[in-house]
């Protein structure tokens, strides 16, 4: 069985373009080039240096003594974290801005939900020197605002959405529409491995730089390339995409997605995608999304911004119907006690997100010399006060 997209963008049953005619030709455009131009020594070696010199990779694989000797297994946390902005979303809006570039495109498009990939956005934009326009619902704009401010001192305008439930869907409907009406000079860039093929696809292999490292930093650390375990947090799933890319073909090497169950799976209010959805088509990808009986969309829930999204990526999907992947849910207490473990065991305060990958230690076991590696996908300074408010610090 293939894990990878096929050359119209399906995984398994999963993926796919299903997109309105007026957005064919900007899709069609990014289709027929991005491997292509990935594929050019001169794309790779700017990519990487940047990579290198800005986003400050090669992250660690750092080795969790103390958290390892708690659950009597080898933990290895992979530091993305550390990575500029402060999370994995940098390594694929780097890689998406020299993409545009190359396409020839001089404005830049994004929706963001709680702000994060618009940062990140926002941040390669100025780099760069390109137009940056962010989508984000009007409640969003509320909501996060020491986002917002980032954006705009990075030099992005950011363009409320107020239609709807002036939140993400709202405002990606709103980018959707921009990009139809600018299909010359502006790339959309889509903050996760969600969206039209070839988005997943693209998304993944910029993102895939993660389970590179790991290979070679486990072989230094370990002798071996592979890990037994490699677990991540689920969102849309790009962070979990590049954590498990190098290692979807190698059986042997058992693959953990983490979702937000929010107060509990079955309790009205969680984003435990998988456990919970149905096949259905979102942002013009089919896939697995929690919708109601008559198909439509229910509103996610999740403590953690960064996971409360209704779908996951067609390569997720993937993955849990066909087996390959062990998808677990974890809750909003069971995240934030990890995440608070996690601060008081390794002097690492993590992004809430990344507390759902930690969380599953508690019950989920593992034998003593088992490898398992955790994608520390972010930090947790933007969480501060959802840990005030969580634990009255
Ligand atoms: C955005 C975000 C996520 C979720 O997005 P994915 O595409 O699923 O990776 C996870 N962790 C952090 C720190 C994030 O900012």
């Amino acid at each position: 069985m293939s894990y990878h997209a096929n050359e119209r963008g399906y995984y398994g049953e999963f993926g796919g373009a299903f997109i309105p005619e007026m957005l064919y030709p900007n899709c069609e455009e990014l289709r027929q080039n991005y491997l292509k131009i990935m594929a050019e020594p001169s794309f790779q070696e700017e990519f990487h240096q940047l990579l290198k010199d800005y986003v400050g990779r090669p992250t660690p694989l750092y080795f969790a003594e103390r958290l390892s000797k708690k659950y009597n297994t080898k933990i290895y946390l992979k530091r993305e974290d550390l990575c500029h902005t402060g999370a994995h979303k940098v390594n694929n809006t780097i890689g998406q801005i020299l993409m545009a570039k190359r396409l020839g495109k001089h404005r830049i498009i994004a929706e963001t939900g709680a702000g994060q990939h618009g940062v990140a956005t926002a941040t390669v934009c100025a780099l760069m020197g390109i137009e940056c326009v962010v989508y984000m619902g009007e409640i969003d704009i509320a909501r996060q605002a020491p986002n917002v401010a980032r954006m705009k001192m990075l030099g992005a305008e950011v363009r409320p959405a107020t239609s709807g439930s002036k939140t993400l869907k709202d405002a990606t409907n709103e980018a959707i529409r921009d990009w139809i009406n600018n299909p010359v000079d502006t790339h959309y860039i889509i903050g996760s491995v969600v969206g039209p093929h070839p988005y997943p696809d693209m998304v993944a292999r910029f993102q895939s730089v993660i389970s590179e490292e790991v290979k070679s930093q486990l072989l230094e650390k370990e002798g071996r390339e592979n890990p037994d375990f490699v677990v991540a947090c689920v969102g849309g799933g790009s962070n979990a995409a590049g954590a498990f890319y190098h290692f979807l073909d190698t059986p042997e090497v058992g693959i953990i997605a983490v979702e937000a169950a929010g107060k509990g799976i079955h309790s009205g209010e969680s984003a435990a995608t998988s456990a919970l959805g149905k096949v259905g088509i979102i942002h013009g990808s089919k896939t697995l999304l929690m919708q109601t009986p008559d198909g439509q969309i229910t509103e996610p829930y999740s403590i953690s911004a960064g996971l409360d999204y209704p779908g996951v990526g067609p390569l997720h999907a993937h993955l849990y119907t066909s087996g390959r992947g062990e998808f677990i849910s974890i809750t909003d207490d069971e995240a934030m006690k990890a995440g608070l473990d996690l601060c008081k065991l390794e002097g690492i305060i993590p992004a809430i997100e990344s507390s759902h990958a930690l969380a599953i230690f508690k019950d989920r076991k593992f034998k003593e010399n088992d490898v398992v590696v955790v994608n520390l996908s972010g930090r947790g300074d933007k969480d501060l006060q959802n840990y005030i408010d969580y634990f009255k610090l």
